[in-house]
């Protein structure tokens, strides 16, 4: 931990150990965190086990940093958002039994041992104690070191996907993410898993988080790619299919979203939902409104990918079309950053690439030196007319009709005079 955890995160480590201490509970870090901290992988999301009241502990911990608790108490979990710093995740040492495939499971409190052994793969069984005099030592019950020099990802045992589908995904995303490999056994008995059709059982929420959590993946791409391999796409709808034009759009995607973040115009808030749009372009549309209704993503986002499997080519033949700054801006100025970057894709325009681009860098950016207040003060009674003026006057600015505040005074006393 010394040389990989900066310290400010190992001086929390260290103090939430003492705080485990002195309640009398045994906190370990586990999951993603350790995985990441012994392959180099900087993540600050903490993911804690406590062998004891998870919840209890957690409310101690934000009321020792003066953090956000939400609480899940069904399952014995709650999240702590420092001001500053990381978030923890914090559960109670459990363990899980299904009671039949695919269903959620039947939880009940437990040891460290028995919470790592519920867990997915084997490179995520590893924990690292943090109560005081083992501090920093690690729980390795199941060979996760030995898998994650190996580069393996290896299940615990042969019902594992049985009993759990979402784990498909999992394993799909960590190897591509890592770029390690399936180990033998856990490849056969996913491909078993898949050929039962056993992925058929999750319900609409439950797949919809797993395809979200690909989306948005650091690199979505090969994340479907791979999905494909495994002939999981139909279960996003019986239609969606790889093909050679799917993989150009989205590559086209990752590119768009690259050239926006060369912008430097602030991150993207949902970059997932250009891949989604992607994905719904290889859809007919009566197929694009049966997945997204069937889904339940977001809302906002869900509109988004709707509108564009629906209006995007119209807008594009509108775009073709715009002359003027304003009538490009007039096109595309109610819509997300999100979709301008998938048209940004999806155009082999390069005057259309050109004015998408105008929009994001400069358009937006434009506004006349006049107010409301100057035409009050120029004599101009208020009123609807203020509205026409300033627009006619943002126009004009965006046209590059005038260029001074001499230049707008004068086209609103032309216009005044007009009226
Ligand atoms: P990510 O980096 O994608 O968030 P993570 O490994 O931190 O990956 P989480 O979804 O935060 O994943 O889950 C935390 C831990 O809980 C995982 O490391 C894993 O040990 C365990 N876990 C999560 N989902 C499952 C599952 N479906 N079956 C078994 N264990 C799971």
């Amino acid at each position: 931990m010394k040389d990989r955890v900066p310290l400010p995160v190992r001086s929390l480590l260290r103090e939430t150990g003492q705080l485990a201490d002195r309640r009398r509970v045994r906190v370990y870090a586990t999951g993603g965190f350790v995985r990441d901290l012994l392959i180099g992988i900087p993540n600050l999301d903490l993911d804690l086990a406590v062998e004891g009241n998870g919840i209890r502990f957690a409310k101690a911990l934000a009321q020792r940093y003066q953090a956000r608790v939400t609480t899940h108490d069904r399952f014995g979990t709650a999240t702590v958002t420092l001001a500053d710093g990381p978030t923890f995740d914090v559960a109670t040492a459990r363990t899980e039994s299904y009671d039949s495939p695919a269903a959620l499971p039947t939880v009940r409190r437990s040891s460290i041992e028995e919470d790592l052994r519920r867990r997915d793969f084997t490179i995520n069984t590893l924990a690292i104690r943090l109560n005081t005099p083992h501090f920093g030592e690690l729980v390795d019950h199941h060979g996760g070191r030995r898998d994650l020099k190996d580069k393996a990802i290896r299940v615990l045992h042969g019902l594992s996907f049985i009993d759990d589908p979402t784990r498909v995904f999992r394993a799909i995303r960590l190897e591509q993410r890592l770029g390690f490999q399936l180990d033998r056994n856990t490849a056969v008995l996913m491909k078993e898993a898949v050929n039962m059709k056993i992925c058929h059982r999750l319900s609409p929420s439950r797949l919809s988080a797993e395809f979200l959590h690909v989306l948005s993946e650091r690199e979505p791409v090969k994340t479907l790619a791979r999905l494909a391999d495994f002939n999981l796409l139909p279960l996003i709808h019986p239609q969606l299919k790889w093909s050679p034009g799917l993989a150009r759009l989205l590559n086209a995607v990752e590119k768009a979203i690259q050239w926006h973040a060369g912008l430097s115009l602030g991150p993207l808030a949902s970059p997932w939902v250009v891949y989604g749009m992607a994905c719904m372009e290889a859809l007919p549309q009566p197929a694009v409104q049966e997945t997204l209704a069937r889904l339940t993503l977001p809302g906002r986002q869900t509109q988004s990918m709707l509108w564009v499997a629906q209006e995007g080519a119209r807008l594009l033949r509108t775009l073709n079309r715009t002359v003027k700054p304003s009538e490009t801006f007039r096109a595309l100025c109610t819509l997300p950053e999100e979709t301008l970057i998938f048209l940004m894709a999806t155009t082999r325009s390069k005057q259309t690439k050109q004015k998408i681009t105008d929009m994001v860098t400069t358009y937006r950016k434009v506004k006349p030196v006049l107010t409301g207040h100057d035409l009050q003060t120029m004599g101009l009674e208020p009123g609807p007319l203020y509205n026409r003026l300033l627009k006619r006057l943002f126009d004009a600015r965006l046209n590059g009709e005038v260029e001074t505040k001499a230049d707008e005074c004068r086209l609103v006393n032309r216009l005044a005079k007009r009226r």
